[in-house]
C-alpha cells in the first residue's frame, strides 16, 4: 500500500516523502481510506501512540481544506496539554511545508493576544483556551470542516476538560467531521465519544 493509491495529494505527499514516511503505517492504511472518503465521515480511532495516529488526522485535515480562504479556520484540533498541541502544530506545520497557503496557529494560553483574531485554517489548541477566544469573537468557527480530539480518553474522562470539550463542539454550528483519537477507549469514555462523534466508523488497531 502506498500514501498515492489513498489519492493524497502532491503537496502533501512531499511532506510526507521529506519527512522519510515511505508507505502508510498499519493504523493510517486502516484510517485514511475512511478518514479521507466522500462525504466525510466521523471516526473513533483506538491506537497507541507511536503507531503514526498524528499524521492520520494530519493528513486528513489538510486533504479537507478549502485553499482559496487562508485567513478561515476551518479545521481544530484539541490536545489536553498546551505541550502536546505544540507538538501536533509541528506536525501540521512539517507534513504541510509543501503545502502552498496553509497557516497554522497554535491556540493555547499567552499564544494569541487579547483581541486579535485567530486567522489561519489549521487551529491547534487546548479547550479551555480555544473556549474563551471562541467566548470573545477571536476566534470565528462558522466554516469549520475537521474537529479533531487527540488523547480523547485523557479530555474526555477529566470533568473539566471534557466538559470544555462539550462547549467548544456546542459552539460550533456545524462540521463535517468528527475525529476522536486515543490509546485507550474506556466502556465509559466510549459511550461518552459515540455521543461526541455521533455514527462514527470505530477503528481499533
Ligand atoms: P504518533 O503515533 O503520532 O505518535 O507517531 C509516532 C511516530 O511515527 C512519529 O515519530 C512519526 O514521525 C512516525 N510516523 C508516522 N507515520 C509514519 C509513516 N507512515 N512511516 C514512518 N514513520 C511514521
Amino acid at each position: 500500500n502506498t500514501f498515492e493509491e489513498l489519492g493524497i495529494n502532491q503537496g502533501i505527499l512531499q511532506g510526507l516523502y521529506s519527512m522519510n514516511f515511505k508507505k502508510p503505517s498499519k493504523i493510517q492504511e486502516k484510517a485514511l481510506p475512511l478518514l479521507l472518503g466522500n462525504p466525510p465521515t466521523n471516526m473513533i480511532a483506538q491506537s497507541q501512540s507511536g503507531t503514526g495516529k498524528t499524521a492520520a488526522f494530519v493528513i486528513t485535515i489538510l486533504s479537507r481544506l478549502d485553499y482559496s480562504r487562508p485567513n478561515q479556520p476551518q479545521a481544530l484540533c484539541l490536545a489536553p496539554s498546551r505541550e502536546l498541541a505544540r507538538q501536533i502544530e509541528g506536525v501540521v506545520r512539517t507534513i504541510g511545508q509543501f503545502v502552498q497557503g496553509l497557516t497554522v496557529q497554535a491556540a493555547v494560553p499567552g499564544a494569541v493576544e487579547r483581541g486579535a483574531k485567530v486567522q489561519a485554517m489549521v487551529v491547534v489548541g487546548t479547550p479551555g483556551t480555544v473556549m474563551d477566544l471562541i467566548k470573545r469573537r477571536q476566534f470565528d468557527v462558522s466554516n469549520m470542516k475537521v474537529l479533531c480530539l487527540d488523547e480523547a480518553d485523557n479530555m474526555l474522562d477529566q470533568q473539566g476538560l471534557g466538559d470544555q470539550c462539550l462547549r467548544v463542539k456546542q459552539m460550533i454550528p456545524r462540521v463535517d467531521q468528527i475525529l476522536l483519537f486515543s490509546a485507550t477507549f474506556p466502556d465509559e469514555v466510549m459511550r461518552y465519544a459515540q455521543q461526541f462523534s455521533p455514527g462514527a466508523n470505530e477503528i481499533k488497531l
